[in-house]
């Protein structure tokens, strides 16, 4: 189980490009993207799943997401969470990505 975001990010050990920031949010460029355009959302907070996130927290995260569409107006884009196996990092992250799948 590992947790990429206490491990690396909020730990400082990997510098992250900010896109947005909240008191309890941190959105940044994917640091190894698989899309043209891959946003990382994740709360500052150590939350597990999205079934362990309140729902204020859930809302705050796709006001969030929605400011950044507004701010980068991709052409199209999609906004994912992965649980259970899907979950590959063991910290709520979702994903806001747009563009070609680069890898
Ligand atoms: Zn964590």
């Amino acid at each position: 189980m590992s947790d990429f975001y206490c491990e690396n990010v909020f730990s400082g050990k990997v510098e992250v490009k900010k896109v947005k920031e909240t008191d309890n949010i941190l959105a940044f460029y994917h640091t190894n993207p698989y899309y043209e355009l891959h946003i990382v959302i994740v709360p500052k907070e150590h939350i597990l799943t999205l079934l362990d996130a309140s729902d204020e927290l859930i809302s705050e995260i796709f006001s969030v997401a929605k400011e950044i569409v507004k701010k980068l107006k991709p052409e199209g884009y999609s906004i994912r969470v992965n649980g259970g196996s899907f979950q590959d990092s063991k910290h709520l992250h979702f994903y806001l990505v747009s563009g070609e799948k680069i890898r």
